[in-house]
């Protein structure tokens, strides 16, 4: 655990009781700070009661008159739509509102790193693509260079539940745009930003907020390095306000759109090769066209952040290039799993908006593709230059009759999983890859995509086994 530093002997309200939620309360109690636990579900306040936590309603009058500052959990509003009461009334109070990743950077350096050889370091990823892959990716390359590395954020475990940094330790942290806009310290070593694409868009009050809740990554005092993904205008822009000049290398340049072979640092993708040129010069290249775990280009954009991420703390290309070979993947992110008859089973549940679809389409030949489930707002036609690849699609979902008139190729509507495996398995032939990657969220159907993904690979293990 990380004790919150800079807050003993102050109340703190803690609003959400949920895993984020009750890991600050514990680490502020650490830290010498009092707690003041809320959430509207009673049973969740009942498991914070049992940890010994004070809980006490928030919105009462004068309730924020001797709390030093309200801790907001990433699921709950705290401008758009509309401010939840809670946050109002803080507020209103003017009682400063933050969350677990600025308590976790106001605390993580201690006393004991003056005796350290060598300062522990936080990579911090975003965007709105690829932010787990990459930082499941960073996190395996350090680990097979020898390096002590932890997982934390939206993947691995809660930013106050790690341990603390040794000496020459790297916390890889993946960071969402609610954390991004509401943490009120940011101060990453090495800051990544993947891709932009439309999500989230309610939360933020369309796109423009969405990218400024990203872009205070790289403004609250500024990482070391920062490497950003240039495809979209968005991440160009970011990336010309960070540096000097064109030669500044404090700003590595991903792409896999174009070269990109100027002065400066940059790693591109190219046709299944990853190039790294800095100040014109060729420094490394690796081919990713057999990286098993790493297929598509969005996955190549992936392997180029986080080998950038890797060269900015020193780890050398070879190291990098052989930890790509050992990198597995992460289960629902274009995962293989299974392969019958020809036919490949490719399981991106995590496909949850159009952007992330459009990828795996591309990533694929010969593609029945298994889509549908909660639609998001901006439409579906991002999907019909993409859907290129596909032999016919099986939708799912509630609104699966609504969902299939909008795509631009064959569908038919099977609403159910079950139906949607069995029909493409019926049709499916040599060469064919059965592809989830549904472009909506699971909430109509499913607990959470990972659910969705569970019950893809449970339809295709039967549908198999019933046909022997
Ligand atoms: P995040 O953590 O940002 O949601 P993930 O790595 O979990 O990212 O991947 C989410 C979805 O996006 C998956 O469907 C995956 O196949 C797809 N994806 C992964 N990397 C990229 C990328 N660089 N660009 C677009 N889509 C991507």
């Amino acid at each position: 655990m990380i004790p919150v530093q800079g807050l003993s002997g102050a109340r703190v309200a803690v609003l959400g009781l949920g895993r984020s939620g009750l890991a600050a309360a514990r680490a502020l109690q650490a830290g010498g700070a009092t707690p003041v636990c809320w959430d509207d579900n009673p049973a969740a306040r009942e498991a914070a009661e049992a940890e010994g936590f004070e809980c006490a309603p928030l919105t009462r009058q004068g309730a924020f008159d001797d709390i030093a500052r309200l801790i907001v959990s990433p699921g709950i509003p705290h401008l758009y739509p509309a401010p939840n009461p809670v946050v109002a009334a803080a507020l209103e109070a003017g009682v400063p509102v933050d969350n677990d990743i600025g308590l976790f950077f106001q605390s993580f350096a201690t006393e004991e790193w003056h005796t350290f050889d060598v300062a522990p370091r936080i990579i911090a990823v975003t965007g709105s693509n690829g932010k787990s892959t990459t930082c499941a990716l960073i996190h395996h390359i350090l680990e097979h260079a020898g390096r002590n590395s932890q997982l934390a954020g939206n993947i691995g475990r809660g930013v106050l539940d790690i341990e603390p940094a040794p000496s020459g330790g790297v916390v890889v942290l993946e960071l969402s745009s609610y954390q991004t806009d509401l943490a009120r310290s940011l101060t990453p070593d090495v800051a990544v930003f993947t891709n932009l694409s439309p999500d989230h868009l309610d939360r933020h009050a369309g796109m423009g907020g969405y990218f400024a809740a990203k872009r205070r990554l790289f403004a609250e005092g500024g990482p070391d390095r920062a490497v950003i993904g240039v495809d979209e205008n968005e991440g160009a822009y970011l990336a010309g306000q960070l540096t000097e000049g064109r030669a500044d290398d404090r700003v590595i340049r991903v792409s896999v759109a174009r070269k990109l072979t100027g002065p400066g640092w940059q790693v591109y993708a190219r046709k299944g090769f990853l190039s790294e040129f800095r100040n014109g010069k060729q420094a490394a290249s690796i081919d990713l066209r057999d990286v098993s775990g790493l297929p598509g280009a969005h996955n190549h954009q992936n392997a180029c952040s986080a080998y950038a991420a890797c060269r900015a703390i020193g780890i050398a290309p070879r190291v990098i290039e052989q930890a790509f070979h050992s990198f597995g993947g992460l289960p629902h992110r274009s995962q293989t799993i299974a392969q019958a008859g020809g036919v490949r089973f490719v399981n991106d549940s995590k496909a949850t908006n159009v952007d992330s679809a459009a990828k795996a389409l591309q990533a694929f030949e010969n593609v029945r593709w298994i889509c549908g489930g909660l639609e998001k707002e901006g439409g579906l036609a991002g999907l019909d230059g993409p859907s290129a690849s596909v032999r016919k699609a099986y939708v799912i979902g509630r609104e699966a009759a609504s969902f299939a008139m909008q795509l631009k190729v064959e569908a038919q509507v099977c609403t159910t999983m079950a139906q949607a495996v069995a029909s493409a398995v019926a049709e499916a032939q040599e060469g064919d890859v059965v592809l989830l990657a549904p472009a909506a969220a699971s909430f109509d159907q499913y607990d959470s995509f990972e659910r969705r993904g569970e019950d893809f690979a449970a339809c295709v293990k039967a549908e198999l086994d019933a046909r022997g």
